[in-house]
């Protein structure tokens, strides 16, 4: 079996706890990992005067590949988003995180399994801030035809190679005509060359949120630029039971970075209850992605059996009496069984 060296960034806040429960159940199920334990964020921040170190940077590139927990950025003041260099230096253009129902977690909104595919590099997120005069700020939002592209192509290939039917781009083109209207004729245009293998449609963003909320078995892979992808893919989680349960990747030419969709939580760091399930199946599509599609099985079936079976191992988010370890625990015990079982999906 191959080896492989993988950057291991813990984060800050819950990060730790769910970074190291990802940990363990991805050496259970069997890929042969060589960790690279690294550091980003506040802790790097604070050793090294730099939140995203370029050491760091340059492992990762080394490597291809990093597993991610979360980290704090301060908000309306200090350093920049570690999170958002991050992607941009690596060019890490698409962030892809799917929200699929959980067996067991009893929702409101019905059977939801959609795909927010996010363009990852420029929208406000450019962080081109300016306070033109005392009071009055502009904050310029980019988009671009390459990046537009890039991820409308991005969506429509990972359509086909997940089997899945239709791309709806969001935007806001009606009020933002030249920005979004960009991002928007794009996708169009790049729909042409599938249109025989993946239905193409649009949505606004604000009908798409009551939309979601109504019924959101009626999306399938949501194509958005950066800032309404990540509001949106928040929104989606809850749909499903909360953040604790929503996976992503971040995919560039050269580099992956697995990673959840959730934040370090300081509510709830250090007290031993996150949720590690939303890192445990990041950690799963990074099985994929490095090869291993068994432990992709296997890590996302160990998921759904405790979930469906065992609800009192669940953390408090999903009204279980466990810890982010005893459920990392269960999660363990059910891959190593599943190991000794030949697999299906
Ligand atoms: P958050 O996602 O950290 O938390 C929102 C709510 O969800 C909180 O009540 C939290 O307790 C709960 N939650 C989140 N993950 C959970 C888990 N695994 N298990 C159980 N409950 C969970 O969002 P926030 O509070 O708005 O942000 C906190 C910090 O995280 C900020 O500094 C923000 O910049 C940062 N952040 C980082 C990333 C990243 O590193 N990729 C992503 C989002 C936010």
């Amino acid at each position: 079996m191959s080896r492989h060296r993988v950057v291991l960034l813990p984060g800050d806040g819950i990060g730790p706890e769910v970074t190291e429960a990802a940990r363990r159940v991805v050496e259970a199920s069997g890929p042969a990992i060589d960790w690279v334990p690294m550091e980003i964020g506040i802790i790097a921040f604070e050793k090294y005067g730099d939140a995203l170190p370029p050491h760091v940077v340059d492992e990762i590139r080394a490597c291809g590949v990093a597993l991610k927990g979360p980290t704090t950025t301060p908000i309306g003041k200090g350093h920049v988003s570690a999170n958002v260099r991050l992607r941009k230096e690596l060019l890490l253009y698409a962030n892809v995180r799917p929200v699929k129902t959980v067996p067991g977690l009893e929702t409101p909104y019905g059977h939801t399994d959609l795909v927010v595919v996010r363009e990852n590099t420029e929208s406000l997120y450019a962080g081109l801030e300016n306070e033109v005069a005392p009071g009055v700020v502009t904050s310029i939002k980019v988009i671009t035809e390459t990046a537009s592209r890039r991820i409308a192509h991005f969506a429509f290939e990972y359509a086909l190679r997940w089997g899945r039917h239709r791309v709806t781009a969001v935007h806001k083109a009606n009020i933002m005509k030249k920005a979004d209207g960009l991002f928007l004729r794009c996708a169009q245009e790049e729909s042409v060359a599938y249109q025989e293998r993946v239905r193409f449609d649009d949505v606004l963003v604000d009908a798409l949120t009551m939309k979601l909320v109504t019924n959101p078995s009626q999306f399938d892979v949501l194509l958005l630029e950066n800032l309404y992808g990540d509001i949106v893919s928040d929104l989606a989680a809850g749909l499903i039971g909360g953040l604790g349960l929503a996976p992503g990747a971040n995919y560039g030419p050269d580099c992956a970075v697995f990673e959840a969709i959730h934040g370090s939580a300081p509510d709830i760091a250090g007290k031993g209850i996150a949720n590690p399930i939303a890192v445990i199946l990041s950690a799963a599509m990074m099985c994929h992605h490095l090869g291993d599609t068994e432990s992709y099985v296997r890590i996302r079936k160990s998921v759904r059996t405790i979930t469906r079976s065992h609800p009192e191992l669940l953390t408090p988010d999903l009204k279980g009496k466990g810890t982010t370890r005893s459920l990392a625990d269960a999660i363990v015990k059910e891959v190593e069984r599943r190991r000794r079982e030949p697999v299906h999906d």
